[in-house]
């Protein structure tokens, strides 16, 4: 969905967004049953749990410095392809719940495109992405994360929600 904007030799340099360690577990993508499925036929280790009718890979135990990956992360890159989950295909832009608000934000991890002007990324947001999100989480709100300090704020959403996702 960012091809646009975001080249695929920059995420296949990079792949940082499918690496992960104790402080950004909550940052794991959501998948679909369908998704899931596929995963654990290719990695049958590999366990899920469910997050508001969809699933997030299980995390174990892990130590101050450790990291650990997604398990649809192969040395090719994501098996999915271009089937990867929502989440995935949008990142670093995230849906977040803000004040009983959804807002799409940005990661800053993703130097690639973290370091273009706000007016580029918020532009490409007008031009559908902002539709095509919001809608999605209509569909799927278990994609809406509570707000995460430091995630800066590129757009909210107009209205209001009726049913707030998270309580605050
Ligand atoms: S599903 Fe694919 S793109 Fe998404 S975090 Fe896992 S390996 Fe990365």
């Amino acid at each position: 969905m960012l091809k646009k904007i975001l080249s695929g030799e920059a995420c296949a340099a990079c792949r940082l967004c499918c690496i992960f360690d104790r402080y950004d577990a909550w940052e794991t993508p959501v998948f679909t049953d369908e998704i899931r499925r596929r995963i654990q036929e290719a990695c049958p280790e590999a366990e899920f749990v469910t997050k508001d009718g969809g699933y997030i890979f299980k995390v174990g135990e892990i130590g101050e410095d450790q990291l650990f990956s997604c398990p649809a992360l192969t040395e090719h890159g994501c098996m999915l392809g271009d089937d990867k989950p929502f989440d995935c295909r949008i990142w670093p832009y995230r849906i977040m719940e803000v004040g009983g608000r959804r807002a799409i934000t940005i990661a800053s991890i993703c130097e690639e495109l973290y370091n273009r002007p706000l007016s580029q990324l918020v532009e490409f947001l007008k031009e559908g992405l902002a539709d095509s999100i919001f809608a999605y989480a209509d569909e799927h709100p278990e994609i809406v994360k509570p707000y995460y300090e430091g995630y800066p704020v590129l757009m909210f959403e107009r209205k209001e929600l009726s049913d707030p996702v998270w309580g605050y």
